[in-house]
């Protein structure tokens, strides 16, 4: 008899979305999608021609006139539509996120969640586009500015937030007047066409949402096609300078966010359960696959020892499983090459002069890209432990003496993306906020990722660009701003309504 149960799961193909509906790639080139929690692949995505993506490319194009015409009004209405629908089936998108990515389902839905806000932010983008007017500029003339659509935009994504990172872009592009391109990362791609899905539900025009898969081939393509204006990117630093520099060399607007090394100052004062705990949540959610992920801590004066021994007492708590189990907390990584890559920090550790206090190696099921959560105490500036964003379950452990040894830790790393304090002092924090070079503060908030009405973006390696991604700036980023300076005759003609008035 067969044993069915350790048979492969069916291999899923994962097409384009292209105009509205599903479009089959014909390059004949694809890409593996896995479970993460078994190994085993449950997808091929297609990977995009060049033609593909200008096919892409024209259904954005075509779609834009009549998008960017449609009332600010009813742009609100479908956006209000845009936010039940996601809401309403926030459950099947996190499955879909567990099931490709390999993150726990609640963190699955905080990831959604966290997009929907910014799903939220955009329907008030009739206030949002409001534009400014000064009456009387000169007699008889007013000046006024408005925001205007760029055209077609294009997105490109990271594996680690498959559904919350291209909702930073396609929402406020497309409550902006904008049609959109979305290339989503290739190891987790369902929940991009997913989002298709629902929006066509909710009522977008076709075209005005499209997504190609693939790798360099398609980014090339958007990055070079004459008919895309902006470029947003988020994903590893190298690749982010270099989207910045062919897009911005092709004259396109970009945004490109990067890497992160994120620094978890403990001054001797603070609250070290506190601190513990944020230290375990923030180094080890998403298994330390998070671009806020906190990846090294500080530990200053005399604090060390206590907090490395809280950290320590607290690992052997985290349940690492299958995501989709309602008892795991920790799922697996995204590929068996990464898993590889992050344990061997682990094995050099002791050669680079690092003290491994827990070795995730040991706690790791041997099904899947599991690896337990590490801790490695000593690690220090010269150490790749130290320098290289290890995007995984490893938490480093770096020790100084005073704060200001701390600050500039911070300070000197190439990366600037999130950084914390814990302390009870209100006057060191109040100060590290004001020195610290790094674009996202948390005072005793170890992830401090801004609310849907603020801007996210990092400093230095960690963004290319001017404009940071979601709230104001997102809203900025995507439209051009125009000024209008106008001169009129007095009205000569009026007439009698005494209906009242309406928008739509
Ligand atoms: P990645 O840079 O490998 O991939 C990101 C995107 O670029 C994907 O869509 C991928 O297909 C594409 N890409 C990969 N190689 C390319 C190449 N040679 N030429 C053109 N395109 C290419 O990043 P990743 O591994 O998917 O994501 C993890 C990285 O993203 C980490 O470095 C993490 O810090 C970063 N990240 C940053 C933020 C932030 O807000 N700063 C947020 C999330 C993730």
């Amino acid at each position: 008899m067969t044993d069915v149960i350790d048979a492969p799961a069916a291999v899923k193909p994962i097409n384009h979305w292209i105009g509205g509906r599903a479009y089959e790639g014909r390059s004949g080139r694809t890409g593996a999608v896995y479970n993460p929690a078994t190994g085993q692949q449950t997808g091929a995505v297609d990977f995009a021609t060049a033609d593909e993506v200008d096919a892409a490319v024209r259904a954005a194009r075509d779609a834009f006139p009549a998008w960017r015409s449609l009332s600010l009004a009813k742009r609100a209405d479908l956006f209000f539509r845009i936010r039940e629908l996601v809401h309403d089936n926030l459950g099947e998108l996190a499955k879909i996120l567990t099931a490709e990515h390999g993150k726990v389902l609640s963190d699955a839905t905080g990831e959604v969640t966290r997009g929907l806000e910014v799903i939220e932010f955009c329907c008030g983008i009739p206030h949002l586009l409001k534009g400014g007017m000064s009456e009387q500029a000169s007699t008889g003339i007013d000046v006024y500015s408005i925001r205007q659509p760029l055209g077609v935009v294009a997105g490109i994504t990271p594996f680690n937030f498959p559904a919350m990172v291209p909702m930073w872009m396609w929402a406020p592009a497309l409550a902006c007047g904008n049609t959109f391109v979305l290339k989503p990362s290739e190891k987790d791609p369902s929940a991009s066409v997913y989002t298709a899905e629902l929006l066509k539900e909710a009522g977008v025009p076709d075209g005005v949402f499209n997504v190609v898969h693939g790798d360099k081939v398609a980014v090339d393509a958007l990055l070079e096609h004459p008919g895309v204006r902006a470029i947003s990117f988020v994903g590893s630093t190298p690749i982010a300078k270099y989207v910045y520099e062919t897009a911005t060399a092709a004259g396109k607007r970009c945004q490109a966010l990067g890497g992160a090394k994120n620094h978890m100052i403990v001054l001797p004062d603070a609250d070290v359960d506190m601190a513990a705990d944020a230290a375990v949540s923030a180094g080890y959610g998403s298994a330390g696959e998070r671009c806020m992920a906190v990846s090294m801590v500080v530990a200053v004066g005399d604090v060390a020892d206590e907090l490395v021994d809280a950290i320590k007492a607290r690992i052997p708590n985290v349940r690492v499983g299958d995501g989709m189990e309602a008892s795991s907390e920790m799922g697996p990584l995204i590929t068996r090459e990464h898993r590889d890559r992050v344990a061997s920090y682990v094995e050099k550790a002791p050669g680079e002069g690092a003290t491994v206090v827990v070795d995730g190696r040991e706690a790791a099921p041997d099904d899947g890209f599991f690896l337990g959560p590490s801790l490695v105490d000593n690690v220090t500036p010269e150490m790749d432990n130290y320098r290289d964003e290890i995007f995984g379950p490893v938490l480093g452990v770096t020790r100084v003496g005073t704060y200001d040894e701390a600050v500039r830790l911070v300070n000197d790393n190439p990366y600037g993306n999130g950084t914390a304090i814990f302390t009870r002092d209100g006057g060191v924090a109040r100060r590290f906020q004001f020195e610290v070079e790094a674009g996202m503060v948390g005072i005793n908030v170890p992830i401090p990722v801004p609310v849907a009405y603020y801007s996210f973006g990092g400093w230095k390696n960690s963004l290319f660009g001017d404009r940071h991604i979601y709230g104001p700036e997102g809203i900025d980023f995507y439209t051009r701003s125009k000024v209008v300076t106008s001169r009129w005759p007095d009205p000569a003609t009026s007439k009698v309504d005494l209906g009242f008035p309406q928008t739509r």
